[in-house]
């Protein structure tokens, strides 16, 4: 998925279609046009003072992400407040990361059901 890279693109509407321009707007608008990205992306950005230094960039615009993990239907109705501006390559880490995230909480909980005993062998 590069299309969002294409420099032909108007930066707003890259933002992507499920927010509204004017939300996308105050988010970025919130983050001082700075990616917010503290070390959610799997780096530290420690060189940079603990926040990634990229800014929006024509062709290459910041991310309004939701700052909890969201499924795409409650992504829809977070408002300014729920969402963060984040560069391509955070955004791309951050949804690397919850994906983990989201297998090992699925992995611990197939664990901890298969942990229960369904029949016990008695001899
Ligand atoms: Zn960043
Ligand atoms: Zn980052």
């Amino acid at each position: 998925m590069t299309a969002a890279r294409s420099p032909r693109r108007c930066p707003v509407t890259a933002a992507g279609p499920m927010l509204g321009a004017g939300v996308w707007h105050e988010v970025i608008r919130a983050a001082g046009s700075q990616c917010e990205c503290a070390g959610q992306c799997g780096r530290s950005h420690q060189r940079h003072g603990g926040r990634c230094p990229h800014a929006g960039l024509p062709g290459y615009p910041l991310h309004a992400v939701p700052r909890e993990p969201a499924g795409p239907v409650a992504a829809m109705r977070l408002g300014p407040d729920g969402l963060m501006a984040l560069c391509g390559p955070c955004g791309e880490g951050l949804a690397r990361a919850r994906l983990r995230d989201g297998r090992q909480a699925a992995g611990r909980a197939l664990r901890d059901a298969s942990a229960a005993p369904l029949f016990e062998v008695t001899s």
